[in-house]
């Protein structure tokens, strides 16, 4: 911030000082309060002691209230480039995604968020693995987040891939993940991959297999929960409107 201010007298210093002092602890506001006040930039990166402070269902009020931000047209301004200064020499993300690759469910983007706010896995059909639970470990035990958030998404080609039984490549053993959820979905009417309805309740499930799959592959994870350091929660993405559903 203090590059965009040319060196001056002492007077306009100590009131440069003050402007920005007044203008961090609003942006600290903003950040947890009801949204962007217009002209009032938001704080460059989650600082330690402000991710320490936030509960994991305060942390999820915030991606929920920056989805919102989103799919109502309302982001928040952001200068990438001051997000990135501030967070060069530190990160305190608030949380750890699991989610699709699908190029239209970028979370960060969706959730309104920032350079620094999020860890975020991506493999198709957000489907965990040992190396993907070990990013979450390092993610909540090490590095402080405190939501592990599974999020699949409406329309989901891996879920589709899982009903047809499709097979490619290395594909093929990823695919087999999803489809003990294609199995558990309960659904009476056409079960095909053309069925959107049935898809995405397959998504859903595939969802949930997955937050119990985390539970139970990783003990660290799991007491973790169990003493209330976080929060392990599911979330669907609807890419015709925009918004995310949380379980
Ligand atoms: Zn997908």
């Amino acid at each position: 911030m203090s590059e965009r201010f040319e060196p001056c007298d002492c007077s306009e210093a100590h009131a440069r000082r003050r402007f920005l002092t007044a203008s961090f602890a609003l942006a600290g506001m903003t950040f947890v309060g009801t949204g962007t006040l217009s002209g009032i930039a938001y704080a460059d990166a989650l600082t330690k002691a402000k991710r320490d402070k936030l509960t994991p269902d305060e942390i999820l009020a915030l991606i929920r209230k920056g989805n919102k931000r989103f799919s109502s047209g309302r982001r928040a301004t952001y200068n990438y480039l001051a997000q990135q200064r501030a967070t060069a020499a530190g990160q305190y993300p608030m949380a750890v995604l699991l989610s699709c690759i699908d190029s239209r469910a970028p979370a960060e983007t969706i959730m309104d968020l920032r350079i620094g706010d999020i860890f975020n896995s991506r493999v198709a059909g957000n489907v965990a693995n040992p190396d993907i639970l070990g990013s979450m470990e390092f993610a909540c035990k090490v590095a402080g987040a405190k939501v592990v958030l599974v999020m699949g998404h409406t329309a989901c080609g891996a879920i589709k891939g899982a009903i047809d039984n499709a097979e490619l490549g290395n594909l093929t053993g990823l695919l087999a993940k999803i489809k003990p959820a294609v199995a558990a979905t309960e659904y009476t009417g056409d079960r095909t991959s053309r069925n959107y309805a049935f898809v995405d309740a397959v998504a859903r499930k595939n969802v949930e297999l997955t937050m119990s799959g985390v539970r139970k592959d990783s003990p660290v994870l799991a007491g973790m929960e169990s003493s209330g350091t976080i929060k392990i929660a599911g979330a669907m993405y609807n890419l015709q409107t925009g918004v995310i559903d949380f379980f």
